[in-house]
């Protein structure tokens, strides 16, 4: 038997609760893998509390990100005792996730856990960590340097965001936090933010164009403020589009992508390809101090999942939660 938080569908919406199972409950996979950290991001609070469906079969392991070791494979590519990661792919949404002890998996969709990362330090990146850095490799691609001027980051204190910040500090940049809690600006100075702007600034309905200030920005936002920050990026700027914790929408004009040739790159991390994936952790193996580590994540236990997903749709995490489904 082991642990596991299960979601049943309900008449108002998904009855989470943890329960204890067998190897046989488990769906179908080529790869079974003990558990030893998922997280909570967005998406599974979102799964958790039922406040956006994006479940899409009951019942389910919430958990879009593992960290854990194969137990048993059938697959070519991996075997007993490998260390292996894995995001997204509609894992804790349209198949079984990681907030279980064990976890049957397609042999396609695991990485290898780059050395120098361990099982924890891993999920202290998560999927939010591992889209930080797609946002970042995008406005590299976009051939942004730190001398071109300010960058922006929306939804500061939250996974994305906070990574984002460490990531770009660590390359030079100069970073503008926008948050709605200007109390917590000494902890994303602390991770490198040069100066915060209150996320009221943002997002309200604006005009077309605004005055021309950042070179890039990262975006975990959308809606109003993804159509302010498009509005205010420099001629030639490029904005990587993540998330949608203001809202899905986006309320903009044309004016900055053809009277400034602003570009817009949309990053989705679920279904990112293996080498870009890959990459993306190479380089958070090599980029990411473990004091930063420490400093965006906490460790809740299996149990404290549910409530914490209470907690994230309110807005009242800071950083990276990762669950220990050991404890
Ligand atoms: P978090 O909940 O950790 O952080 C979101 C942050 O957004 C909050 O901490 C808050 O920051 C800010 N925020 C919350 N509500 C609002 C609001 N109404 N208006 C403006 N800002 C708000 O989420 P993650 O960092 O894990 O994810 C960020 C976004 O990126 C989510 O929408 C998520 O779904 C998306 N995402 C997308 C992925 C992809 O593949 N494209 C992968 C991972 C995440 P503050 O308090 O500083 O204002």
């Amino acid at each position: 038997m082991f642990k596991a938080i299960l979601l049943e569908k309900g008449e108002q919406g998904p009855i989470p609760q943890l329960v204890e199972l067998n190897d046989s409950d488990l769906p179908e996979g080529d790869v079974l893998v003990e558990v030893d950290y998922s997280t909570l991001n967005y998406k599974d609070a979102l799964a958790i509390t039922g406040k956006a469906p994006v479940v899409r079969k009951y019942p389910i392991v919430p958990g879009i990100d593992i960290a854990g070791t194969v137990l048993e494979s059938q697959h070519d590519n991996w075997k007993k005792g490998d260390s292996v990661i894995l995001n997204g792919w509609g894992v804790g949404e349209s198949y079984w996730g990681g907030m279980a002890q064990k976890a049957r998996l397609k042999g396609d969709w695991l990485i290898r856990r780059p050395e120098g990362l361990t099982a924890q330090q891993a999920m202290a990146i998560g999927t939010a960590g591992y889209t930080a850095m797609l946002c970042v490799l995008a406005l590299e691609d976009h051939g942004v340097k730190p001398e071109d001027g300010e960058i922006l980051v929306t939804g500061a204190n939250g996974g994305v965001g906070s990574v984002s910040i460490a990531l770009l500090a660590k390359r030079g940049y100069t970073i503008i936090a926008s948050t709605g809690r200007p109390e917590e600006a000494d902890y994303l100075k602390g991770l490198g933010a040069s100066d915060t702007i209150n996320r009221n600034e943002l997002s309200e309905p604006g005009r077309p164009l605004g005055k021309e200030r950042w070179a890039a920005a990262i975006d975990c936002v959308g809606s109003h403020t993804l159509a302010n920050v498009c509005a205010t990026v420099k001629y030639g700027g490029v904005v990587a589009a993540c998330g949608l914790a203001q809202g899905m929408d986006f309320p903009a004009t044309v004016a900055p992508f053809i009277l400034r040739g602003v570009t817009l790159r949309g990053i989705d991390s679920v279904y990112a390809p293996l080498e870009r994936r890959q990459q993306a952790w190479d380089q958070l193996a090599n980029d990411m101090d473990s004091d930063v580590l420490d400093n965006v994540a906490q460790v809740i236990g299996l149990s404290e999942a549910i409530p914490k997903a209470n907690d994230m749709m309110e807005g009242k995490i800071r950083g990276r939660v990762i669950v220990d489904v050991n404890n």
